[in-house]
């Protein structure tokens, strides 16, 4: 089983089955017919029986009346929408596994499993993978997803920051997580916390009105003639601000374009040289955007490979595991430069029996103390499966193929009469060599170009997300998927969009 050919599916006995099952109903396309969901819901029941159907009864009703109005987004390789990722036959073992066996991943007890170093040793790992330093990295969490990450980044980021303002103030009142937000603010006469950052995914933004650092306090400091690029000028400007204490986050893969806020370690060097002068916080969202530094130094990637360059300065990185890693969901994964930062916000308060048990070898933190749950699942496993089962090599392979599917379909719509390749400045070859995983594109024709996504998606045979592009609808398609296969994804694309566009 490797991911780098295509279409292998599970060999043996009980997953072949689980396997061939999650194939079958969507033979037809990629969304469910219309008659499925109807005949779905109609089956969902009103009330609680006080006596229960019994195993076989509700087995029946699963497969046949719910299942088969899924969708097929993860299944499919030819599902673009959102960005989705799959799962690799490993990761559907290994978290098969995880179901049956139920641990509950929460306190580091050395003598009572081993779940606990297998979710470190998994974060290691991840780190070999993305070319992240061991010895300054190695710590951290799975999370449910970047959203989760984002809220750890950004926890993190504020207690940094305030603690950073409150040790030049002198004060004693320092922490939000002891303190409190209203309190620690008022004591350093600060109005509030701010976010500088570029075209930021949305969960950054509800991460900021989680924390009570507000929505409203999230800033796009882009340039004039570069959505997706900081203003280096206006950024120094807001930092400097005496009123606020800043977080900086950097759309390492801005969500529609697949593009990158930083072209390179210099450009994030300086950034990172204004963080510190101003006592902010650097936080990455590399949810899908930080797998490109597990690609090759080659001429053909080297754009894409700058993007995720310089991560080694920045405070916390954000990754999703459900997306490009192929893992199921929901798995996220969160890295701090600052290890013990974590504790001092998540820890649980005056509870003696959740210290950690001492073994030899690497000082393993429990996961309660770093992160948002107490009871979690073993989301560690089916990544530390997919990785050890393919390697640095499949993953690569896997990305490799993704992002020249990507720039085949890009330069196919680049050339076509009907349709306009965003974000719309540059040559055909400048805006290959930008492209990762994403495709960005409207219809010329403005009837056409409001109703393009609906129209695609009714065909059933791919999907792609209806997003807005500087103020105008716009189509995105996103490759994620381990199954992806350049010539015959092209061809059945391709076919689609000259189709719809008749
Ligand atoms: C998908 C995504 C998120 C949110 O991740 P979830 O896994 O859906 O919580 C955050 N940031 C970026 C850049 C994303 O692509």
């Amino acid at each position: 089983m490797n991911p780098t050919n295509e279409l292998i599916s599970p060999q043996d006995g009980i997953l072949r089955d689980l396997w061939e099952t999650a194939q079958a109903p969507w033979q037809s396309g990629v969304l469910p017919s219309a008659d499925r969901l109807a005949r779905a819901r109609a089956s969902l029941p009103t009330t609680l029986p006080d006596t229960g159907v019994g195993f076989e009864s509700i087995q029946e009703h699963v497969m046949e009346d719910i299942v088969p109005a899924f969708n097929a987004a993860s299944i499919s390789p030819n599902y673009y929408g959102f960005v989705i990722g799959g799962v690799t036959p490993a990761a559907l073992f290994a978290d098969n596994v995880v179901s049956a066996y139920d641990q509950n991943v929460q306190v580091h007890l050395a003598n009572h499993s081993i779940v606990t170093d297998v979710e470190f040793n998994a974060l290691g790992l991840l780190l070999d993978l993305l070319q992240l330093d061991r010895p300054v990295w190695h710590n951290g969490t799975f999370t449910t997803g970047a959203t989760a990450s984002n809220i750890l980044g950004l926890a993190c980021g504020r207690e940094h920051v305030l603690r950073r303002a409150a040790e030049k103030k002198g004060s004693l009142v320092k922490s939000v997580a002891e303190d409190g937000l209203f309190e620690v603010l008022q004591a350093l006469g600060l109005s509030g916390v701010q976010v500088l950052s570029t075209l930021p995914h949305s969960s950054l933004v509800k991460a900021a009105g989680v924390l009570g650092i507000g929505r409203a306090n999230v800033h796009n400091i882009c340039r004039a003639d570069d959505p997706l690029r900081f203003d280096t000028e206006r950024l120094e400007a807001e930092l400097a601000r005496t009123d606020k204490a800043s977080i900086v986050a950097v759309s390492c893969g801005e969500i529609n374009t697949g593009r990158f806020a930083t072209t390179g370690l210099e450009d994030l060097s300086r950034i990172r040289q204004l963080c510190d002068k101003y006592g902010s916080w650097l936080h990455v969202d590399g949810a899908f955007g930080i797998f490109s530094r597990a690609l090759d130094d080659t001429p053909e990637f080297a754009t894409i490979k700058k993007g995720g360059e310089g991560m080694e300065l920045v405070d916390s990185i954000t990754g999703d595991g459900h997306k490009l890693l192929n893992v199921p969901y929901d798995c996220g994964f969160f890295f701090c430069k600052h290890p013990d930062l974590g504790a001092q916000i998540f820890q649980n308060a005056n509870a003696a029996y959740l210290t950690a048990g001492s073994a030899s070898g690497p000082t393993i933190p429990s996961p309660l103390n770093i992160g948002i749950e107490n009871s979690r699942r073993f989301r560690a496993l089916p990544v530390y499966a997919s990785l050890l089962a393919y390697g640095k090599e499949g993953y690569r392979k896997m990305l490799e193929r993704q992002i020249r599917l990507a720039r085949m379909i890009y330069g196919w719509i680049y050339e076509h009469p009907q349709y306009t390749a965003l974000p719309g400045s540059g040559s055909k070859a400048e805006l290959l060599d930008q492209t990762y995983m994403n495709v960005l594109f409207r219809a010329k024709d403005d009837a056409l170009n409001g109703e393009l996504a609906a129209r695609i998606n009714a065909t059933s045979q791919i999907f792609v997300s209806g997003t807005s592009w500087q103020g105008s609808p716009a189509c995105r398609i996103a490759i994620s998927n381990w199954r992806v296969s350049e010539q015959r994804d092209f061809a059945l694309v391709t076919s689609v969009l000259d189709k719809v566009a008749i």
